[in-house]
């Protein structure tokens, strides 16, 4: 039996936002065998999959290559793709009311979390997002400018996005070239002047949020050593050892490794540091920043039993040019969906938007990914998240909890789209798109050549 409301048109869903959770979402209900379902994905940049082209690192081919998945959902006859539409600009909360039976929000986690010390608005002092945008090629990001003439640069945060800036900024040139780095990122990296990338954690090894495998991978750069301080592996307290699991020992035992490893001689360093917090940005004269002022931290358990770091009066100040915060990413809130500012996600309950007031469910509109659970796990994590959405829905749509789309015809909705923008791109756009990145990629010798602003796609197009 089919479920839908009439039985007579197929279930209508529009999913905000074309990276793996919102793909997730669209494998989960084309899956469904009693659904007769119709998807349309929105993605305000012409190009779909989100993170995995705009936020991977590019020299981590293998984890791109998920994207083979998504390319079979979409190749499905029942799922669009409306690229270059932006929720809220284009297209309205209302609009899609009026379209869709249900309507799923899957825009990730557009900026950082803020680090609120002074001086961070200093000349040189960027955020992670920003960098990673600008060497993916993101169309935000491609115009920002990073002073890679500096000779020691300060990352804050040892999570994974930290470790790919630290990698990004050692990597040699011929390491770069064989990738999809867009061309303007590899001329300048090529070009720096960067010589040590220190990264900062507040706490100590086990807590470091970097995962084994990205850790491991730093020893193979091929002309750049990684360090740590003896004195950051030796904790009071036994804080170091006792967390106990297998996969904090692992890190614990690389660490050390990496601090009793001779010298090499390479000529960049990445130099790894904990239980120290950023207090300040110190200037020169010309108001670009020149130090980083740390503070020692200890670590004290909390009632909850995690290990919270404490800052002693023990300061320093580091000498650097150019200062990267990657402190984790932030949701970013739409246009008139419920949204918890201090967790930086839609307001929801297991994917169900929930009336932070009433506490009642919001009719038809559901959450995935980042802008549900915030930004944590890796892209698989994202499929559990969207099977969790997508029963939701199902279950709402059994009870007859659905909206009740005035116009739920293909038809209409893309009259009403093409209409508000003109550069609307469809999933051919895309792929044409695409195979014209991949042949000027091959001529290089490289995956692809990005595109990276919206003009430029258009133009490509012959648009
Ligand atoms: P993350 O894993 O949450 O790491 C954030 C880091 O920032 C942590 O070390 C955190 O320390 C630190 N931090 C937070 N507030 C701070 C403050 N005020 N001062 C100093 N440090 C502060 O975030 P992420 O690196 O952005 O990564 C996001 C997600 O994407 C993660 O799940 C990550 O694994 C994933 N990712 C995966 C890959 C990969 O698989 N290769 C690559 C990139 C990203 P505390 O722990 O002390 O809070």
């Amino acid at each position: 039996m089919k479920i839908h409301n009439d039985g007579a048109t197929p279930l209508r869903v529009a999913i905000v936002g074309s990276g793996p959770a919102g793909f997730y979402v669209a494998e989960q209900l084309l899956k469904h065998d009693a659904l007769t379902v119709e998807i349309d994905l929105f993605d305000r940049l012409p190009t779909p999959f989100g993170l995995v082209r705009t936020g991977v690192a590019p020299d981590h081919p293998k984890i791109k290559s998920v994207t083979r998945i998504y390319e079979r959902i979409a190749a499905d006859p029942c799922v669009r793709f409306y690229g270059n539409v932006k929720y809220g600009r284009d297209v309205s909360l209302e609009e899609l009311e009026d379209h869709y039976h249900q309507i799923v929000f899957a825009t990730g986690a557009e900026t950082d979390r803020g680090l609120d010390i002074p001086g961070i608005g200093l000349a040189g002092s960027h955020t992670a997002t920003e960098f990673v945008g600008w060497y993916n090629g993101h169309p935000d990001y491609r115009d920002r400018v990073f002073d890679l003439s500096r000779e020691r640069v300060a990352v804050i945060g040892v999570g994974n996005v930290a470790i790919d800036v630290a990698r990004i900024l050692c990597r040699t040139e011929e390491e770069l070239r064989g990738t999809d780095i867009a061309p303007y990122a590899l001329k300048q990296l090529a070009e720096s002047r960067i010589e040590e990338v220190v990264v900062l954690g507040r706490r100590g090894p086990v807590q470091a949020a970097f995962t084994n495998p990205e850790l491991k991978e730093l020893r193979s750069l091929a002309d750049a050593e990684v360090r740590t301080l003896p004195e950051d592996l030796r904790q009071p307290h036994g804080t170091l050892y006792e967390a106990g699991d297998r996969s904090s020992t692992l890190k614990v035992k690389i660490l050390q490794e990496l601090t009793i490893r001779g010298p090499v001689r390479k000529a960049r360093r990445i130099t790894l540091r904990f239980l120290v917090s950023p207090v300040e940005l110190l200037p020169d004269e010309d108001g670009h920043v020149r130090s980083l002022r740390l503070v020692r931290n200890v670590l004290r358990r909390t009632e909850a039993g995690t290990m919270s770091p404490h800052a002693t009066d023990r300061y320093e100040d580091l000498p650097v040019g150019l200062v990267f915060r990657s402190i984790g990413y932030g949701g970013v809130a739409l246009p008139d969906i419920p949204f918890n500012h201090d967790w930086g996600v839609i307001h929801n309950q297991n994917g169900r938007v929930i009336d932070p007031d009433s506490r009642e469910r919001v009719i038809g509109l559901y959450a995935v990914g980042w802008i549900k659970r915030g930004p944590t796990g890796v892209i698989g994590t994202n499929k559990p998240d969207a099977v969790e959405t997508v029963d939701c829905m199902v279950e709402d749509l059994r009870k007859g909890a659905i909206l009740h789309p005035r116009h739920p015809e293909v038809a209409d909705v893309e009259q009403l789209i093409r209409l508000r923008q003109p550069d609307l791109f469809t999933y051919e756009d895309w792929q044409r798109l695409d195979a014209i990145e991949v042949a000027r990629g091959r001529v290089q010798g490289c995956p692809r050549i990005k595109f990276t602003s919206v003009d430029e796609m258009l133009a490509a197009l012959e648009r």
